[in-house]
């Protein structure tokens, strides 16, 4: 089926959608982007995504393309247009183009480009993955120190997840003078003996809309939480480990290494933090 895409003010069918070859996101990686779940039709958390993107936009003085009402009517009809009950709705801005290649960014008047477009899946919330749950290896992070910007630069945790998939595994988490900063597309947690542990936010990673959440709702429920720098060697030992995205929600992680967690399967905490993110979210969808 061709899809409808959002192209800088126009909705298009997707052959006919069209950004220039000058344009800075293409050229330098100079754009960035956010990923909306869609459950039941409804969007996850669509003011976190609205605020974080804004976030990003200012950390690098880039314009934005619409207002917060604009995009939310945009993801709204990408959604219904192209019947999305389950799946994600990518949006991307970039710094556009002046027709040229310059390491100068182009002048201020320059037009950000908008691009959004919805990628059908049906059976996310239901993955089978997550009964499983993941294995991951450890790669050293050697990314750029501005995590916190959710920016295109994706080449290194496409690379970590190519390296993941080589080794027989699902994903990677980046190691930074031996501290896990998070998973190539994820952000990462280890429990021990019933205590939540994950890094606490800074520049060193992405601050995930699902984490935020995530750590509300865990708190909620009465659990233990830490915010703390922690080791690979610490999280092999862990009695469990997940990660969170807008995608993937709670996964549960069943082996670092080669060493398996517990008794390799997915814990009782992340299931239940699964659980209860996916019944809460769908709640507060709109
Ligand atoms: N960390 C990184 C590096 C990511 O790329 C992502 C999501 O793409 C996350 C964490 C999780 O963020 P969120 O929960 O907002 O999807």
């Amino acid at each position: 089926m061709t899809r409808t895409v959002y192209v800088n003010g126009e909705y298009l069918p997707e052959n006919e959608a069209t950004v220039s070859i000058f344009d800075r996101g293409f050229l330098m990686a100079d754009g960035v982007y956010e990923v909306t779940t869609v459950l039941d039709g409804k969007l996850i958390d669509f003011d976190g995504h609205a605020v974080r993107l804004q976030r990003s936009l200012d950390e690098l003085e880039m314009q934005a393309a619409c207002s917060k009402d604009e995009l939310l009517e945009i993801h709204r009809q990408l959604v219904e247009r192209n019947g999305i009950v389950e799946g994600l709705v990518y949006l991307q801005v970039t710094r556009g183009s002046d027709g040229d290649r310059d390491f100068v960014f182009p002048s201020a008047d320059t037009k950000p480009t908008i691009v959004l477009f919805t990628q059908n899946k049906p059976g996310l919330a239901d993955n089978p993955a997550a009964k499983k749950g993941a294995k991951i290896i450890s790669i050293e992070d050697i990314r750029w120190g501005r995590r916190d910007i959710k920016t295109v630069q994706l080449l290194y945790p496409s690379m970590g997840k190519m390296m993941a998939k080589k080794a027989g595994c699902d994903d990677a988490w980046l190691v930074e003078d031996g501290h896990v900063t998070e998973g190539t597309s994820n952000n990462a947690y280890l429990v021990k003996d019933g205590k939540i542990v994950t890094r606490p936010l800074s520049t060193d990673i992405l601050h995930g809309i699902t984490r935020k959440a995530v750590l509300r709702m865990a708190a909620e429920a009465q659990m233990e939480i830490e915010e703390r720098l922690f080791t690979i060697d610490e999280a092999k030992e862990a009695d469990e480990a997940f990660v969170t995205s807008a995608s993937a929600f709670v996964m549960p992680v069943v082996e670092i290494d080669g060493v398996a967690l517990g008794n390799g399967t997915p814990g009782p905490i992340a299931t239940r933090l699964r659980e209860i993110y996916l019944d809460e979210s769908r709640k507060a969808a709109i």
